[in-house]
């Protein structure tokens, strides 16, 4: 897998699978979420209620992915997965690197060889950007897949694309 990072909106990349910082209620929200379903349009809101029916309680635990199709995004499918919010007293880094490898797990599944990630957690959630970021990159690095080819991390700013740039290198 090639792995690298670019600053940019990741409602606008050419990519099979699009992945969402998602939350476990699957019904959009503030940040890359709801540039996704802004950009994408209804239907990705329609197949995120028909999924959270099939969910136990509803809901997508923290750390799994699902996948729906992509509506107007340039990518064919999203993969949907909730990130943990950021603690200072638990280490949730475990439920965060496995947000990145279920997500190439299930776009693996898809045949997808482009994957875009924006850096899950490291918004509302709060998640220090570094750490997000070397949790990141330790993920994918860590996953193995038999379809995906690039990993492309999509940073929103300059510090995320810095952030992600040392992670990549360090
Ligand atoms: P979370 O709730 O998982 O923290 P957020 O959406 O709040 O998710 O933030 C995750 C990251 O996505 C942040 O670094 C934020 O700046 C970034 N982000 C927001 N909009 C976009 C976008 N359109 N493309 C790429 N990244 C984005």
């Amino acid at each position: 897998m090639d792995l690298r990072a670019v600053r940019g909106d990741i409602t606008q990349v050419d990519v099979d699978v699009v992945v969402n910082a998602a939350n476990p209620g699957l019904l959009g929200g503030g940040g890359v979420d709801g540039a996704i379903h802004a950009a994408g349009g209804p239907s990705i809101l329609a197949e995120c209620r028909a999924v959270k029916e099939r969910l136990p309680g509803g809901r997508l635990p923290r750390g799994q992915a699902v996948a729906t199709t992509a509506g107007r995004l340039p990518a064919r499918w999203v993969v949907h997965t909730a990130g943990p919010i950021w603690s200072a007293s638990r280490d949730l880094s475990e439920v965060l690197r496995s947000c990145y490898v279920e997500s190439l797990r299930v776009a693996d599944g898809l045949g997808a060889r482009t994957v875009a990630f924006p850096a899950i957690s490291a918004g509302i959630y709060g998640w220090p950007l570094s750490d997000a970021a070397r949790q990141a990159v330790i993920a994918v690095r860590s996953a193995s897949v038999e379809h995906v080819q690039e990993v492309r991390f999509v940073l929103f700013s300059d510090e995320a694309l810095a952030a992600f740039e040392a992670a990549l290198t360090g």
